[in-house]
This record gives C-alpha cells, structure tokens and sequence, in this order.
C-alpha cells in the first residue's frame, strides 16, 4: 500500500546532494563544550540558528514533524536516512537536545494547535532555542517531588522556585516547565506543565562552571514569574502524563525521530580520537591487550547504534518505558569507552600542560567527566529502576509517600 511519502532511499539521494552542497565538514566548534568564552559561545549559537535556518529552507528541517507545523511530515526511516547522510557534515548542534527533544517532542505531543503554531514553526526556523526544566536543587531524580510552584491568579500563573542543572538555558528562548499547582494531593496528582519564556520578569539565569570549564549548565530562580494561562499544557494537575512522555523522549535523546543530528557521531563531552590513534599516540598499537581494548570500544560502539536503532522503532510502537533500555546501555556503554581510551592512553592522557595538544587532553577530560553519560537524561540507576519494574514486571520499590498529600510528605532540611 503506497503511503505517499517519497521513497526512502529518493529522499536519501536528494538530502546527500543537498548537504554536500549546502554543509561544510564537522567543525570542532559544533560542540558547546568547544567554546573558550561567553562571546564565542554566543557566535556559536549565532551560527546554528542560521544552520538551522538553511536546513529548513532547503526544505529538511522537521522531516518527522507534521507539514502544518513546518516539518515535511515523513517516517523516522526518513529522519534516520538524513542523519546517516549528515555524518562528518556541520550541523546546528545547539537545536539537537533539548530543543528538538525532548521539548519540541514534548510540544508536539501535548500543546494545543494554537500553542504548536506559535512554537514548532519558530524553532524549525532556528528562531526558538528551548530548554526543559525538570531538575531541582532538592534533587533530579524524583522529578515528582518539584518544589516549585505556580499560583493561580486570574488569567495568570505566578511562578516561583527554582531549577538547576538546565543545559544551555543562558541562551535559550523558551523553557518548558514542571511546578507544583496542588500541595494537598498526593505527589504525582499536583502538578501541572507550562511553557516560560526565559527572558520573562523574574526570570534570573546563572551558569555553572564545570570540571572541563564549561558552563552550558545553569540553575534558574523564578520569582513571581507570570504565566498567562493560555501557555499552560495540559489539564490542570495533570503534569505528570505529561511528564512520563516527556521523560520518555528525554531517556531518547539523541535518537528521537525528531532530532537532526550526525549519525555516529559521539555525544560525550569533548573531541574523541579514535582508540587506534590514542595508541599509536601512546606507542601501544602492537601491544595484544591494547589490540583488545581497543575491539571492545568498537564493539560498544557497534552495538549501541544498533540497539539503538531497534529500541527506536519499537519504543514508538510498543511499550514506552523501553527507552530506559537504550538510555541504560549507552551510559555504561560511554563510561566503558571513556575508560578504554584513558587506558589506550597511558601516562598521556593523565598529565598535560596546556602547551599540548587538545586532542590529548581531551582523552584524560573525557575520563575525569565519563559519569555525564549516567546522570543526563536521567541517571542509569532511574533507567534500571524502570526496567525491573515496568519492562520485567518486578516488584516496585517501597515508597514513603504514596498516598500522603505532598504537603505533609517530609521534604528534609532547606538547601541554600
Ligand atoms: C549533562 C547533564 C545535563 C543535564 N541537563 C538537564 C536539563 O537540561 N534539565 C534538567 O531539568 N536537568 C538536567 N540535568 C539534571 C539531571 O536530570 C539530574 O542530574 C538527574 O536526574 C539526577 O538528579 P540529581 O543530580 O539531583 O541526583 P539525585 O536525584 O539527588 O540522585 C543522587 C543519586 O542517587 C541515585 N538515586 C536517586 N533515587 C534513586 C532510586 N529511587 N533508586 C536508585 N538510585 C537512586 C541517583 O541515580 C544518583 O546516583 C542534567 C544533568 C547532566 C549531568
């Protein structure tokens, strides 16, 4: 049956004239963490709106998403062909996470027509960069139990708290937002999803400098922040439907139907040598156990993509949670390679003066920062949680709050 989409491998054809025409090569600065200051970063993100801007008027931009909305509304077969073609070619890395997902996902799956025309539009045009705001000071990983709230007032919302760990909102437009609208309900019903403009009135952005000195990573304090109703998602308490498909695409990343992004592309922080040129570098390519490690990093690499590609089109047809798989396997795979390539290494990778190479530096940087893989989009400990109990059917853990209005839920000492 003819689904009158362009054959798959017509549109391959098509997009790999046009990148080759219209793309320059992968540039080190495609990565925010290649950024030495504010004012370059700023450039950076500069040039991938206007990247971003040329995909969609060479008419890929959205290739999953809806035409009435911008995109060109074909398969994930035609995002995944796309991405394949955009292999070594520059990209808008800046637009990948969070802005096409999880939150344009989010948005698409969610919002209102009214809301999506305001917003898929603008950010498939590089005119929208988006953050998400789940995380909180009191901790990330019971994303139910948020602190911050928003108070109805009219036609208006006031918002006021906090949230940290945000990547890249210091530049960004939009966020979409979790707060607590509900304190006598138990803590999964009282909550509800907004979308915030960053530059709003009581909106202050502060950045955290990391251990590899960058600082995409910011924390938000919203004080008295107004939301006009009409840019809240969803019912009202009704947060947390929204919020398990939101942390549905998060736990995707990368390898969501809606993202535009370099297939093989590494997405740990820093330049990646391959294993083969860190040992030549470090004179270990003739040595047996070298030769293994560096099979083993391929093959972690090998089967991530695989797994990937598998989890990625049987998670949108079959059950929802089984991205927690994928998420698992690439933090620990990631941490692996992180370590083989220290190993590979040696001594070069764990002293370094700043007279020497990026690229050696960056194999010991890498390693110092290998856990990022384990706690972004949630961390691997989460991900095994959901596979025990919502994939195997394990018993749940016990919890203290079921069933108690979040009120009276303990919330532990205040944090500065
Ligand atoms: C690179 C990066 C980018 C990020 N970007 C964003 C972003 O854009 N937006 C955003 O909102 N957040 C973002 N985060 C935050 C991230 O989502 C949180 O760090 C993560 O969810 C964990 O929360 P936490 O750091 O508060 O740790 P906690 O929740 O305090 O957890 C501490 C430790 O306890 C473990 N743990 C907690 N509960 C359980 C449990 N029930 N069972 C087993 N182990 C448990 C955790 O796995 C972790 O090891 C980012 C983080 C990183 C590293």
């Amino acid at each position: 049956m003819s689904t009158g989409m362009e054959p798959v491998e017509e549109f391959r054809l098509r997009a790999r004239e046009w990148i080759k025409a219209n793309l320059g090569p992968l540039q080190p600065w495609d990565r925010t963490q290649h950024c030495k200051d504010d004012e370059e970063e700023l450039v950076a993100v500069a040039r991938d709106r206007a990247l971003q801007r040329k995909i969609f008027d060479g008419g890929f931009a959205g290739i999953c998403m809806p035409k009435e909305y911008g995109g060109l509304g074909l398969s994930p077969e035609h995002n995944r062909a796309f991405n394949e073609e955009l292999a070594g070619h520059e990209y808008p890395s800046r637009f990948a996470v969070p802005t096409f997902n999880p939150c344009a996902s989010t948005i698409l799956e969610f919002c209102t027509a009214e809301q999506k025309a305001a917003h898929l539009p603008a950010i498939l045009k590089g005119d929208e960069v988006w953050v998400q705001l789940l995380s909180e000071p009191g901790g990330g990983s019971d994303v139910a139990g948020i602190t911050t709230a928003a108070v109805r007032e009219g036609d208006h919302w006031i918002l006021n708290g906090s949230k940290v760990w945000t990547s890249r909102a210091w530049w960004a437009d939009w966020g979409i937002i979790l707060a607590r609208t509900n304190w006598d309900v138990p803590k999964h019903q009282g909550m509800t999803v907004f979308l915030v403009p960053l530059r709003a009135e009581g909106v202050e952005i502060q950045r955290i400098v990391r251990l590899n000195g960058e600082s995409e990573a910011c924390q938000e304090f919203f004080t008295d922040v107004r939301i006009p109703d009409s840019d809240r998602v969803g019912d009202v308490d009704g947060g947390w439907t929204i919020g398990t498909r939101w942390m549905f695409h998060e736990r995707m990343g990368h390898n969501s139907p809606y993202v535009t992004y370099p297939s093989g592309l590494s997405q740990s922080a820093g330049h990646e040598d391959s294993p083969v040129a860190i040992a030549r570098k470090s004179g270990k390519i003739d040595d047996p156990s070298a030769r293994e490690l560096i099979g083993e990093h391929r093959e972690l690499g090998v089967v991530t993509r695989a797994l990937q590609g598998r989890i990625a089109d049987a998670a949108t047809k079959a059950n929802k949670d089984m991205s927690a798989i994928d998420r698992l396997f690439r933090g620990v795979a990631s941490v692996r390679r992180s370590t083989i390539a220290f190993e590979l290494a040696g001594s070069n990778a764990s002293v370094w003066d700043e007279e020497e190479e990026a690229a050696t530096d960056a194999v010991g940087m890498n390693f110092l920062m290998r856990q990022i893989s384990c706690i972004g989009g949630g961390t691997t400990e989460i991900s095994r949680n959901v596979v025990a109990e919502r994939i195997l059917g394990m018993p749940r853990e016990a919890s203290g709050d079921k069933g108690v209005p979040f009120r009276e839920v303990p919330k532990g000492p205040k944090r500065a």
